[in-house]
């Protein structure tokens, strides 16, 4: 029924578009200047991926949302990244391998302009063996005398071309009906499927944090790399661990265990990993090295984890090497630098001693848990009713806007709807989720608030 100046048909998509589940990811791969950030440009119709002149930069941010014809989905860039200090064929081939573990369908860039090239070819035979969907993206096709070229591009053996100009914008909407076509309607390590499985885990931070050490700690000599059971999964990364009387999957630790020697392209690499990582995971364990000053880095990779909607356990690695000083400002650091998470539940651990390891396992229950909180909506309104009468919205211009009625719209982060008479600012946001958050728990999840506005 309709509430309050609200049509039902309009809050019924308001909540489909609230609740909906991990979006299915495209990932768009070639060589170097073939059009990749151009063409993510295009698809997710911002100038926000601005194609970066300085080589070597790693880019903020890996992932974004995107939508065509109606459909959601999330688009990584592996465009603009460092060819010059990984080599041209080890970064192309690291996309690939991105595309292969973290994407359900690929867009393969192809400069047409210039043909297939023997990098494109090796491309081509690490996407074959992956198996994903594959669109052929014949690029640089700016008017009609450089179809040709584009069709030229058969030879690839991936099935159409198709002749888009990144550029002006010429043939990306066919193109991205193709890609809607090959892209599953969930992703295909959808949460549903794994009800009863085991648990996915990340385990992220920056090189040297101790990744490594602590999963070898935590798995000891029990492991199981999942990749040798005949018949599981095709993901050659996956670690099955038995810790407190549980089967945990620790996903992606294939780049865990096989250390970077590549000095320089240590970054770039550790940032593919935690978005391939935590794009599969539930919960991200996120590692942060109390020897050292917590870095951009760091805040780089719990903003991945945030913003993938995934459950966090922050944990303090390396607590042994601690002096009283250094105790002191870590807390601090913690406190300035990472408050923005100060809902997940955190551990101080050692690998090296195996301090306080087990904390690991409560710490992960407890943050999952929260993860798939649900709050009924009569208990939700009942707590809002009050929230409201009691801290009502300060009155602007005239007018006060007021929280009319909200409702759960999803879990696994859990996602808000709030429906409301008028524009709420940034910070009674901030407050209504904190105080949702005192009210309900959700500790170790980040969670959505959308508000609804009745014009
Ligand atoms: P990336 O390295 O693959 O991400 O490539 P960029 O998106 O940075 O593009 C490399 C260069 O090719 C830039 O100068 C772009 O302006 C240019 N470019 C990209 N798409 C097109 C296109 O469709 N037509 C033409 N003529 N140039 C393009
Ligand atoms: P990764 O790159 O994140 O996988 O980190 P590693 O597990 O390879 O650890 C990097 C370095 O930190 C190694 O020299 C480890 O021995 C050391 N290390 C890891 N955990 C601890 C710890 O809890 N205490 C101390 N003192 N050193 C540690």
């Amino acid at each position: 029924a309709a509430q309050e100046g609200f049509e039902a048909d309009e809050i019924e998509s308001e909540l489909a578009a609230a609740g909906h589940g991990p979006l299915p990811v495209l990932a768009v791969v070639g060589r170097p200047n073939v059009g990749k950030s151009t063409l993510v440009n295009r698809i997710i119709g911002r100038r926000e991926a601005v194609v970066e002149d300085r080589p070597g930069v790693t880019r903020d941010r890996v992932t974004y949302e995107a939508e065509w014809a109606g459909r959601r989905f999330k688009v990584v860039d592996t465009g603009g990244w460092e060819q010059d200090v990984l080599g041209i064929d080890a970064s192309v081939a690291a996309q690939a391998e991105f595309a292969i573990e973290a994407a359900d369908a690929v867009v393969f860039v192809v400069d047409s302009s210039v043909g297939a090239t023997d990098t494109d070819e090796a491309v081509v035979k690490l996407l074959r063996r992956a198996g994903k969907p594959v669109v052929l993206c014949a690029n640089k096709v700016d008017g009609p005398s450089g179809e040709a070229d584009a069709t030229a591009l058969w030879s690839l053996g991936l099935g159409e071309p198709h002749p888009v100009s990144a550029l002006h914008g010429r043939g990306t909407g066919d193109m991205l009906d193709a890609v809607l076509e090959a892209l599953p309607e969930a992703p295909a390590q959808t949460f549903g499927t794994a009800v009863g499985g085991p648990r996915r885990i990340a385990l992220v931070g920056r090189p040297n944090v101790g990744k490594s050490s602590l999963l070898n700690r935590v798995a000891g000599e029990e492991r199981v790399v999942v990749n040798e059971l005949a018949g599981t999964t095709r993901d050659p990364v996956d670690e099955l661990v038995e810790l407190g009387g549980k089967t945990w999957k620790f996903v992606d630790t294939a780049g865990i265990r096989r250390r970077v020697h590549l000095q320089e392209g240590a970054d770039y690499y550790a940032s593919l990993r935690t978005a391939a990582a935590v794009e599969k995971a539930e919960l991200a364990v996120v590692l942060i090295d109390a020897s050292e000053s917590i870095s951009v880095q760091d805040q780089r990779i719990v903003t991945m984890a945030v913003e993938a909607g995934r459950a966090l356990v922050l944990a303090i690695n390396k607590w042994d090497t601690l002096d009283e000083e250094r105790r002191f400002y870590l807390e601090r650091e913690i406190e300035t630098e990472l408050g923005q998470i100060g809902w997940a539940p955190r551990v101080n651990v050692s690998a090296k001693t195996g301090r306080h390891m087990e904390k690991l396992v409560p710490a992960m229950e407890t943050a999952l848990a929260g993860w798939e909180t649900r709050v009924p909506t009569g208990r939700l309104n009942a707590f809002l009713g009050e929230l409201v009468a009691a801290h009502p919205h300060p009155i602007r211009g005239g007018k006060q806007p007021r929280i009319l009625f909200g409702t759960q719209a999803g879990t696994r982060p859990p996602r808000f709807v709030l429906f409301a008479s008028g524009f709420l600012e940034a910070g009674y946001r901030r407050f209504v989720e904190r105080r949702l958050r005192e009210e309900f728990g959700f500790e170790g999840t980040p969670i959505h608030i959308s508000v609804r506005v009745r014009e």
